[in-house]
């Protein structure tokens, strides 16, 4: 299993799964959240509010998964990422959790190829190198890591390219 690294839109993924990085509510929001809703339609909203009428939308750290509606891939899982208040561990671990409880998820569904989004590095501020070592730790320490054939981590801008980039050249 190789990690992998791609700058583009996480909409255009022929995958088993993507990644939202959504809100409490699951009823859609804006950056990569709004462009998964747009352009899967409204079968992934109608899922979402039948698990919002279940259990309360979803609480930060944890994941659910819909299918796709119009979407390339299979399935959505959607996480929620900690909003950045400032230097925190609770909050690092929140962000841990998202990644740890998509890929719980995904193993359970026999999801073997995902791609995530930098969750919480756009409209929740979370800063980018923090995040992408958190993102990066979380994956190689996933227990099943190994049933996965792709895991590709999404860029969507310049600066997280670099980031990760680097970070993997220094195999952390
Ligand atoms: P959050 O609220 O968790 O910060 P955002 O959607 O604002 O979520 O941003 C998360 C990351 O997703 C950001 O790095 C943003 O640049 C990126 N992003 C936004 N749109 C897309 C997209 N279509 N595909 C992939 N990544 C995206």
């Amino acid at each position: 299993m190789i990690i992998e690294v791609i700058k583009t839109d996480i909409t255009e993924f022929e995958l088993d799964a993507i990644v939202n990085a959504a809100n409490t509510s699951l009823l859609g929001g804006g950056g990569v959240d709004g462009a998964i809703h747009r352009k899967g339609g409204k079968k992934i909203l109608e899922e979402c509010i039948t698990i919002r009428n279940r259990q309360g939308g979803c609480k930060v750290g944890e994941a659910v998964i819909t299918t796709a509606g119009n979407l390339p891939c299979k399935f959505v899982i959607h996480t929620v990422g900690p909003v950045w208040n400032g230097e925190n561990p609770k909050t690092n671990t929140l962000l841990a959790n998202c990644y740890q409880n998509s890929l719980e998820i995904a193993f359970n569904y026999n999801i073997e190829t995902i791609a995530f989004p930098n969750i919480s590095t756009g409209i929740y501020h979370f800063p980018k190198l923090k995040a992408a070592e958190i993102a990066l730790k979380t994956i190689k320490n996933f227990k099943n890591i190994e049933s996965f054939k792709r895991i590709i981590l999404v860029c969507f801008d310049e600066e997280n390219l670099t980031i990760y980039n680097n970070l993997i050249k220094q195999n952390i």
